[in-house]
């Protein structure tokens, strides 16, 4: 889809803080916390996460395949951003602990700064 194209890197270590907020690293973040909102709110847990780019193919741990394109506005980075979900998928067996960090600890101290300034 996308030739020649080399994909950024997206470490964002050396990026300055307000640089950082302003392009939250989709991919980053799913990479990071290794949980998928499908599109009825289940949360899924992520087996792999292949990023090309502008796309990733994200393999949950019920076998679930599909791509994403990167996109701040989609469905899933807006469930993510404000911690929805309707429940956990039970074949993924999302540990408790997980599905509290998702609901709390990431995003107010990880990642909750950058996140709220792209509203
Ligand atoms: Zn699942």
């Amino acid at each position: 889809m996308i030739p020649g194209k080399i994909p950024e890197k997206s470490a964002g270590t050396a990026e300055k803080k307000r640089f950082y907020r302003k392009r939250v690293n989709f991919f980053a973040l799913i990479n990071k916390i290794k949980l998928w909102p499908s599109r009825r709110g289940v949360l899924h847990g992520i087996q792999s996460i292949q990023i090309r780019g502008k796309t990733a193919t994200i393999v949950t741990h019920c076998r679930k395949s599909f791509t994403v394109v990167e996109s701040r506005n989609s469905r899933a980075a807006r469930w993510l951003r404000n911690k929805w979900f309707a429940g956990a998928c039970p074949q993924c067996n999302i540990p408790r602990w997980k599905q509290e960090k998702y609901s709390a600890t990431y995003f107010r101290k990880r990642w909750g700064s950058q996140l709220k300034a792209l509203d």
